[in-house]
């Protein structure tokens, strides 16, 4: 997973001490330097460093200062800074803690002890970062889950009412799945949501597409930039990739194959705040699908 070498940001006045780092973690780390706050902040924003090594005492800005900066700034405010001081005093400490500094590093440098912190902390990081993947996915299927799905919807939205821009949202859910489970067994209906949720995933044209499994037997298609034309074809294709799958299910009253039902809508966001509705409105079409016989796509153009 990790090919990349992790980007710390170096911020120091003093050249030497720029230079001391650079020795010490070259071989290991990517590194970028800033010689003031206001160049910090202008790189972090721009490299998206993993960790910022910061000093207190600089003219202008000081670290503080340069940290309150970073804290208030969407792309900066999660990167964790260790900051670089030669004395501290327990109010001194106290405050950069308070800042949101995650350590100190004391001058002049320990070589060891430079080493080891930013080892640990960006191990930490690392560990952080996929449990927060983790947290986002679905366990059985390995797709984005329901936690994910409405992340990313709001977002979408988002994003669909500012720019006056299509969206398309689909609910794809799997017909008489409980006599699916109740005569093969829930492992086969386990491996049949995996197939299921590989073949949505496979199908997808866009790396904007997205697709997470919000229920049971209960997939979400968020289809952004995208009108109704478009997303109704590709509900089809999905629609149709699942049936060929030829899987049996022979306790289903639509066909001796495996279906789903898919119930979408497309619209261009009125408001920001009514995703609910939205996903509502959805669901309606799904009912619509079931209602008219299953194994169909029923849409709404809003
Ligand atoms: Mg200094």
């Amino acid at each position: 997973m990790i090919t990349q070498k992790q980007k710390i940001l170096v911020v120091d006045d003093e050249k030497s001490n720029l230079d001391l780092i650079y020795e010490l973690l070259k071989k290991d780390y990517t590194i970028i330097f800033a010689k003031s706050g206001t160049q910090a902040v202008e790189r972090a924003i721009t490299q998206s460093p993993d960790l910022i090594l910061l000093d207190i005492h600089m003219p202008e800005i000081t670290g503080f200062d340069t940290m309150k900066i970073f804290k208030n700034n969407e792309r900066t405010k999660d990167i964790p800074v260790i900051f670089l001081t030669e004395t501290l005093d327990n109010v001194t400490e106290e405050q950069g803690l308070l800042l949101g500094a995650v350590d100190y590093i004391f001058k002049p440098f320990n070589a060891a002890v430079v080493k080891i912190k930013i080892h640990n902390h960006l191990q930490l990081l690392n560990k952080m970062k996929i449990l927060e993947k983790i947290a986002l996915l679905d366990g059985l299927t390995e797709i984005p889950n329901r936690r994910s799905f409405s992340e990313r919807y709001n977002l979408e939205i988002n994003r669909a009412f500012r720019n006056k821009s299509p969206i398309s949202l689909a609910i794809i859910d799997i017909d008489s799945f409980k006599q699916y489970n109740d005569n093969y067994g829930h492992f086969m209906g386990d491996v049949v949501l995996k197939m299921i949720a590989s073949t949505i995933k496979t199908n997808l044209k866009r790396a904007t597409d997205f697709t997470a499994r919000i229920g049971g037997e209960e997939f979400a298609l968020l289809l952004p930039d995208t009108a109704s034309d478009g997303a109704i074809q590709l509900a089809q294709e999905i629609r149709l990739a699942i049936y060929a799958l030829h899987i049996e299910h022979s306790y289903s009253k639509v066909s001796n194959n495996l279906t789903v039902s898919i119930g979408g809508i497309s619209f261009i966001p009125t408001s920001k705040n009514q995703s609910d509705e939205y996903f509502k409105l959805s669901d309606l079409q799904l009912y619509e699908a079931k209602n008219k016989g299953k194994n169909q796509v029923s849409w709404k153009n809003l």
